[in-house]
């Protein structure tokens, strides 16, 4: 049985967070005078909401969850490195990883003196029963499902993450940094059986905030009081929150540009599949596409010389490069110059 206390690191049980000011004194008043602030107004001159309130009120309605199932981040790699910090007892417990994937699960296991477990997928990039890896798994740490994956574009079957989180005792993140542009729906709603689920989101991709910094995570009140008990008190700006705020009421834009970037997307796939030397394009699901070409490295440096930049994946998956869907514009001079380099 799957039990948080269990898995949460004994120095974070026992300690007492920081008290902000803003977060021990939250009513109306006229006159603040508590947090050594300059008193004159720059539209920044007092702390921000170190809960982020007004901003997670919009996001449960969307999200069709409750405020305090939601944790507001620096990104989504704050969250990363905040759930090692509460769950993971360095030098112990175990990251478990299906690579190729995002490479922050790493690096921010890496920070914590955590290992990492790689554990390896089918040719399609599906990920093996549970039952099949059961033996490689210990009783806590975090296991990492990315769908979709980062950077192979596949999405990881639903039934798949619930038989994970039924079995394993420590917790299973599920980050669908992507899912805005998939034809799967979020694993949010699992949340409701599964204590053990932490679904991953971000401002980054789909809603054009990379430049905010502003990562979602969407768990059970325990799981995110952990995180809000240990994170920075005021982890997310003033400015971020506005920004975000104004992306969701214009949601329908953010809408209408996922739909473009999708097609973009098919389109793209079928100018590249015409390519002699493209030997394979990977189903996607996310604004990217894993592209195999016949000499990867040759491609990648070409285009750079021709200042368009890409990702060199060769060293993750063999001959492969990632590819952003940009405008159309943008992609037919990526096509054009691909077109000139296979001569
Ligand atoms: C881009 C990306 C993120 C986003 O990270 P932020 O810190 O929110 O910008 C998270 N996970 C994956 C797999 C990504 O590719």
């Amino acid at each position: 049985m799957f039990n948080l206390e269990n898995i949460t690191r004994k120095n974070i049980l026992e300690m007492k967070p920081y008290s902000s000011a803003r977060s021990e004194f939250k009513g109306q008043a006229d006159v603040f005078l508590d947090a050594n602030e300059n008193p004159n107004e720059t539209l920044l001159n007092r702390y921000p909401d170190p809960l982020q309130i007004q901003l997670k009120t919009e996001i449960a309605k969307l999200k069709e969850v409750s405020v305090n199932q939601i944790f507001l981040g620096n990104g989504s790699d704050e969250a990363i490195d905040l759930l090692y910090r509460a769950f993971c007892e360095p030098g112990l417990d175990n990251a478990y990883i299906f690579p190729p994937t995002y490479g922050m699960y790493t690096v921010s296991a890496a920070i914590n003196n955590v290992q990492v477990v790689e554990l390896s997928v089918d040719n399609d990039f599906q990920l093996p029963s549970f039952n099949s890896i059961k033996d490689s798994l210990d009783t806590a740490g975090l296991l990492f499902i990315c769908s979709p994956n980062n950077p192979t574009g596949n999405v990881i079957d639903r039934k798949i993450i619930q038989e994970y989180a039924n079995n394993f005792q420590g917790l299973i993140v599920v980050d669908e940094a992507y899912i805005d542009f998939s034809n799967e729906k979020s694993n949010i709603s699992l949340l409701t059986d599964l204590p053990n689920l932490v679904v991953l989101q971000t401002f980054s991709k789909a809603w054009g905030l990379a430049g905010a910094r502003l990562g979602m995570a969407f768990a059970s009140k325990e799981i995110i009081n952990t995180l809000n008990k240990i994170k920075p008190p005021y982890n997310v700006n003033t400015l971020s929150q506005k920004e975000a705020l104004l992306a969701l009421k214009n949601a329908s834009e953010t809408q209408l540009q996922i739909e473009s970037i999708i097609e973009e997307r098919e389109k793209l796939i079928l100018q590249l599949s015409q390519l002699n030397n493209v030997v394979q394009i990977f189903p996607s699901e996310a604004n990217f596409l894993l592209v195999e070409f016949k000499n990867a490295e040759n491609v990648f440096k070409i285009l750079i010389e021709k200042g368009i930049i890409v990702r060199n994946r060769t060293k993750q998956v063999n001959g492969c490069i990632r590819i952003t869907i940009g405008t159309a514009q943008e992609n037919a001079l990526l096509l054009n110059t691909l077109k000139d380099i296979q001569g």
